[in-house]
């Protein structure tokens, strides 16, 4: 996508913080529309002011991933605001990591309704348009996760498989006949707020551990959608998979 020179309409999820937020901030920057989309307004609209501080601009639609009502409202708001929309990122998701034994099932259903069927709403939302306008990105935020188990990851590590998995269907369906890309970018540990949902104590007392080294910044993973966004129409880059250096 050219979005230096061209108006380029780029929806958000999980913009609120951490990589959704820097992916808005790195975009806008660079000449996108962004719409910024999570539950908190407050952040938002903070994000909104500092991306219009700096000449950008943005559009806050407060919507629950889990809703496709809202997911709808949030595309209706983006097309009367702009007209169209060219890329959705799903980045919205949780990671309350338990063991299985410990059967916090509530946190089970929380991830697959985010993680995945988050993800799966957004794809809904969005895909008349981009259908119609025989182009456009989607960009999905899974994980390494989705290559290997991490303690307490059985749920989380399934929910970001499925988004990898969902991605690469939806580019066979997609990419040839619409001409609509999709990426599935699968980052290694960032250091961001992901690990503030955890409640099992047997996970909690490991965490200082896995935090000694240096991990990614939400900034490495917005160069990677950037990367992506921006190639020309004849590329899709299926996969984007980005470790620290120090991770094993
Ligand atoms: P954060 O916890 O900072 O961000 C999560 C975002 O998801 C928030 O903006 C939150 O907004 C939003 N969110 C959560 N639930 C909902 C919901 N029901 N509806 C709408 N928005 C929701 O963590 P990250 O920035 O790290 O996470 C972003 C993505 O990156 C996630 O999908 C995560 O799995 C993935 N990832 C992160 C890694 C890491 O190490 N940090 C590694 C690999 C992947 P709000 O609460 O305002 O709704």
């Amino acid at each position: 996508m050219d979005i230096k020179s061209k108006v380029i309409i780029i929806i958000i999820t999980g913009a609120s913080s951490d990589i959704g937020e820097a992916a808005a901030l790195k975009l806008s920057m660079n000449g996108a529309k962004v719409v910024l989309s999570a539950r908190r307004k407050d952040k938002l609209n903070e994000l909104k002011k500092t991306i219009e501080k700096k000449g950008g601009e943005a559009l806050v639609v407060i919507a629950d991933v889990t809703k496709m009502v809202d997911m709808e409202k949030l595309v209706d708001k983006t097309l009367e605001e702009y007209g169209t929309v060219h890329a959705i990122i799903n980045n919205a998701g949780l990671m309350p990591l338990s063991f299985v034994k410990n059967l916090k099932t509530d946190e089970w259903e929380k991830m697959v309704d985010v993680n995945i069927k988050g993800v799966l709403n957004g794809v809904a939302a969005v895909l008349p348009t981009l259908i119609k306008n025989k182009q456009g990105h989607i960009i999905n935020i899974s994980s390494v996760a989705a290559y290997r188990y991490f303690p307490g990851g059985a749920v989380y590590c399934a929910t970001k498989a499925a988004v990898k998995m969902f991605s690469e269907g939806l580019r066979q369906e997609l990419a040839p006949k619409y001409g609509i890309c999709v990426t599935s970018i699968e980052p290694g540990a960032v250091a961001t707020n992901l690990m503030d949902t955890i409640t099992d104590e047997d996970i909690l007392g490991k965490l200082s551990e896995m935090q000694k080294m240096t991990m990614l910044a939400p900034e490495d993973i917005t160069e990677a959608i950037y990367y992506a966004l921006t190639q020309p129409s004849r590329v899709n880059i299926n996969d984007v998979y980005i470790m620290p250096t120090e991770q094993q």
